[in-house]
């Protein structure tokens, strides 16, 4: 290729990029995860598909040594031999035979993208450590749909490099989808098998969807999510038995046992892969359970909920309970959805009294039911709930502020936006904002 020709397929990629830059703004992006059924490669895609993620860990654990005394922009892309340890710590010359140029890139790539990641947090005064070298290494990038990877079929992908197709479980998800177009995936080796995480785009639905009425939501310190239409979520989900009967099991394992040892569990590091699996298994049903959560309650027109301290809670009395729970991860999905309103946590959504306005300030963890002296009763979560509807709609009518007597109220908190523009520092000139307090007529 001569230099003319080089610059002009430069510039061609250049608008490339910027002609699909634009029409990005017009679309959706969502990440689909298939499976990489096994039982359908023959052995020589096995060993490859093993080897794929060997030679790149062994590839980037030479660049880290490279990285030592030298730059990572020299590092030769192209090369085709890398330094290693073998399992006596003998110097040895690996040869990469399985490994694509795009997939050495994409490693290289990687880890550029982390240097990058950890000189912007040093910027900014973080604590950092430095880049170590891998045992594992999890995440392959191919780049481009057609060349590094390809989708054949709903049920058959190929991977550059592999000669046959490859079958895989899941692509109905995203398989049917009007006008779909696939970016790059990433091809996954987790503990419970190889997955292929494809990214999609496709363009934003222009129909109006028919929502239900609006609700509130109580997220209880225990087990539940609460709405204020009295349906009670568990989100507790409990560690398994497996969990803990391998951890007994590694513990007895001595270091570097070998397989040969003590079936069913075998040698320590297999203990610890099986370990792995369940551990991945009990995210995965987490992940599960929040999304279904989330489904939900975004099937009604708005959501209200309160910003309550999770991490408060976790690092409190109620720590191990606040860990199994996905409640966290709930209201991370809702946050960032704009038909969720968050309220401030100082709002006194279970004090206040709906009917009569008042509030009532002995209330405590323990009482499971309102009540109230003008007569008013109700389940204290349900209660809550109702009351973030309630409170939030008095604040965006801009007339009326709610009779928080001798509360510290901060400004109402509208939307996910405005909750992340709050929880910036306060500015220099010190002037902070409260909502107008009011003393309860009685
Ligand atoms: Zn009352």
């Amino acid at each position: 290729m001569t230099d003319e020709e080089r610059l002009a397929k430069n510039i061609r990629i250049r608008e490339k990029s910027k002609e699909t830059k634009q029409k990005r703004k017009s679309q959706v992006c969502r990440v689909y995860r298939v499976k990489i059924d096994i039982s359908h490669l023959n052995t020589e895609q096995r060993i490859r598909l093993k080897m794929l993620f060997v030679e790149a860990k062994r590839l980037y654990n030479d660049i880290l040594t490279f990285m030592n005394d030298h730059d990572i922009n020299d590092y030769d892309s192209k090369t085709s031999t890398v330094q290693g340890l073998d399992k006596d710590h003998q110097p040895v010359t690996h040869v990469l035979q399985y490994i694509s140029s795009q997939m050495k890139q994409s490693v290289i790539q990687g880890l550029k993208d982390s240097m990058k990641a950890i000189a912007a947090l040093r910027e900014h005064n973080h604590k950092t450590g430095n880049l170590r070298y891998k045992s594992d290494y999890v995440s392959i990038n191919l780049k481009q749909h057609r060349i590094t990877y390809r989708f054949y079929d709903e049920y058959h992908i190929g991977i550059q490099g592999f000669k046959e197709r490859i079958r895989i479980k899941g692509a109905n998800q995203f398989w049917n989808i009007p006008g779909i177009e696939l970016a790059n995936a990433k091809l996954l080796n987790l503990p419970d098998g190889y997955y292929l995480s494809v990214t999609t785009y496709c363009n934003k639905g222009g129909e109006k969807r028919k929502y239900k009425p609006e609700i509130g939501i109580d997220m209880g310190i225990k087990t539940t999510i609460t709405t204020s239409e009295g349906k009670k979520y568990k989100v507790l989900i409990e560690e398994s038995e497996r969990i803990k009967k391998c951890q007994r099991l590694i513990a007895r394992r001595k270091k570097g046992s070998s397989n040969a040892q003590a079936r069913p569990f075998r040698g320590r590091y297999k203990a610890r892969k099986l370990l792995q699996r369940a551990y991945q298994k009990l995210t995965s049903r987490k992940k599960d359970t929040a999304n279904k959560i989330v489904h939900e309650l975004l099937e009604h027109e708005h959501v209200y909920m309160q910003d309550e301290n999770l991490r408060g809670w976790h690092k409190g009395l109620f720590g191990r309970t606040v860990q199994h729970s996905v409640l966290g991860q709930v209201k991370a999905k809702l946050k960032h959805n704009e038909r969720v309103t968050v309220l401030s946590s100082r709002e006194p959504t279970t004090k206040y009294c709906p009917e009569c306005g008042k509030l009532k300030k002995d209330i405590t963890l323990a009482d499971r039911i309102y009540e109230c002296e003008c007569g008013y009763r109700e389940d204290r979560d349900i209660h809550a709930a109702r009351n973030m509807i309630l409170l939030s709609k008095r604040n965006t009518c801009g007339t009326q502020e709610i009779n928080a007597f001798g509360e510290n109220v901060r400004l109402w908190q509208n939307t996910a936006e405005q909750s992340r523009r709050i929880r910036k520092p306060p500015n220099p000139q010190g002037e902070v904002v409260h909502a107008k307090i009011f003393p309860v007529q009685s």
